[in-house]
């Protein structure tokens, strides 16, 4: 196993990270910018590096600054965590030839799977269902997008093959909209991803967003944890995220499973790895796959018992999954909250001075979060600054939890969007399960004024 570990990011993932280092007794060696000098990870690190300012180009997407930093501390990995350079195969491959694990899959399989075309190519040929769409990046010709509009039928998605974070991507509803749609979404592309390619896809009225986490060693085997349901979201952002998905059969879901395992195996993924689906009348349909820990794992952990991070350094150093398939179990239900430092309803960013933080506890309660009394949000990243997780025998009792947590939670000085949480946790909509991808925009323009 690893002596020491470089955690090449910030924010709640650097301490989640740095906590899994902790309990496997392995050194974490943090690397920060300048607005990051006093969080709370830093501070618990072993050793800590400033690597440059605030602007992300210069510290936590800096790849010499980053490797450099392991050549001095003697690190042996280096963990991306998830957003910037945690699907940056460029990334991947030099942190390797410099001599060192990159703790994730390899570069070949970011680089498939990191193109949202040539991932659902693979996914085709793996068999695993996806959206209706082009088959791969749209044409310069105009007639020839207007073909393939109507071949799918309106309403489309344009997306960026390159998109994230629910970016690069632009829905529409006739062929007057649709050249112009293209257009633009290329340009928004080009300069967000420096890739302006994009590719369409039929634009699901109502689907649920389910994704199959799965864990995949280098000894060819795969195995996968379930599903989580992320529905719940704004501006294609997720917020609330749980495990299972309500009222989805389980022979369905463990149809899709074997099938993402089976895929796994066929592209030799290692490491953790989420499929994303969008599920509509009892079908799944492939998205996108996310080669890296996602923001959401902790559901999956607390319905698992599997700790993933743990997971991911121990394949990482090259040692088989310690369970078959048979041997994962589900035990209850999970949700969790993200809680961003923004206007509840408007959803503008809220820097600044946390003048007040305390966070929930009790049964089945758990918070991963850099934040504390006096902690500054910097505006320079994003905006989430801490998720609240509950765990319970049965749904109800999860969203319970999640209720007493959310009404003991305070934090003052900025805002967050904890108002929001409250709310949707006694929606009943919510509280029956199944809702949409595009149940929270509607409920906002009936509950906000
Ligand atoms: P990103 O990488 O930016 O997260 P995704 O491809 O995962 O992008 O899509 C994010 C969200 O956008 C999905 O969860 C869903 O809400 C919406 N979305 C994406 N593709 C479609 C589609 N074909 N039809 C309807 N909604 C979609």
């Amino acid at each position: 196993m690893f002596k020491k570990i470089l955690i090449a990011n910030r924010g709640e993932i650097a301490l989640r990270v740095q906590r899994a280092c902790r309990e496997m007794d392995i050194r974490s060696v943090v690397v920060y910018s300048e607005a990051d000098r006093d969080a709370k990870y830093v501070k618990l690190a072993d050793e800590a590096v400033c690597i440059g300012p605030a602007a992300s180009a210069q510290s936590y997407l800096n790849m010499p600054a980053i490797i450099s930093t392991a050549e001095v501390t003697d690190a042996e990995a280096i963990h991306p965590g998830y957003g910037f350079l945690s699907e940056n195969a460029d990334f991947a491959e030099r942190v390797e030839r410099s001599g060192f694990t990159f703790i994730g899959p390899t570069p070949e399989a970011i680089r498939i799977m990191g193109d949202k075309v040539s991932a659902k190519q693979a996914m085709i040929r793996a068999g695993v269902p996806c959206v209706p769409g082009s088959e791969g990046t749209l044409p310069d010709d105009p007639k020839e997008i207007v073909r393939i509009a109507r071949s799918i039928g309106y309403p489309v998605i344009i997306k960026a093959a390159g998109g994230g974070g629910g970016r690069g991507m632009r829905v529409v509803h006739t062929e007057a909209a649709l050249l112009h749609a293209v257009q633009t979404t290329k340009a928004e592309a080009g300069a967000a991803f420096s890739n302006p390619e994009v590719y369409m896809e039929k634009f699901l009225q109502n689907p649920r967003h389910i994704e199959i986490q799965i864990l995949a060693d280098e000894h060819r085997n795969a195995v996968w944890l379930g599903e989580r349901d992320c529905s719940m979201q704004r501006r294609h952002q997720k917020i609330i995220e749980e495990a299972p998905a309500p009222g989805i059969a389980r022979r369905l879901i463990e149809r899709i499973g074997d099938r993402c395992t089976a895929a796994c195996r066929k592209i030799g993924y290692r490491g953790a790895g989420t499929f994303e689906f969008l599920f509509e009348n009892g079908e799944f349909y492939f998205i996108e796959m996310n080669t890296r820990v996602q923001v959401e794992h902790p559901v999956t952990e607390l319905v698992t018992g599997i700790d993933i991070v743990q997971m991911q350094i121990r394949v990482a150093a090259g040692e088989k999954l310690p369970f078959t398939q048979r041997q994962i179990t589900l035990r209850g239900h999970a949700i969790e909250c993200r809680v961003n430092a923004e206007d509840p309803y408007k959803f503008t960013p809220s820097p600044g001075r946390i003048t007040m933080w305390h966070p929930p506890g009790g049964p089945g309660v758990r918070v991963d979060s850099h934040a504390y009394t006096n902690y500054f949000v910097p505006p320079h990243y994003d905006s989430m600054i801490g998720k609240i997780i509950t765990h319970g025998d049965t749904r109800d009792q999860a969203l319970a939890r999640m209720r007493t947590a959310l009404s003991e939670t305070v934090v003052e000085g900025i805002s967050t969007n904890i108002p929001l949480h409250r709310e949707l946790m006694a929606d009943a909509k919510f509280i029956e399960g199944g809702t949409s991808i595009h149940y929270l925009e509607s409920w906002m323009k009936t509950h906000v004024r």
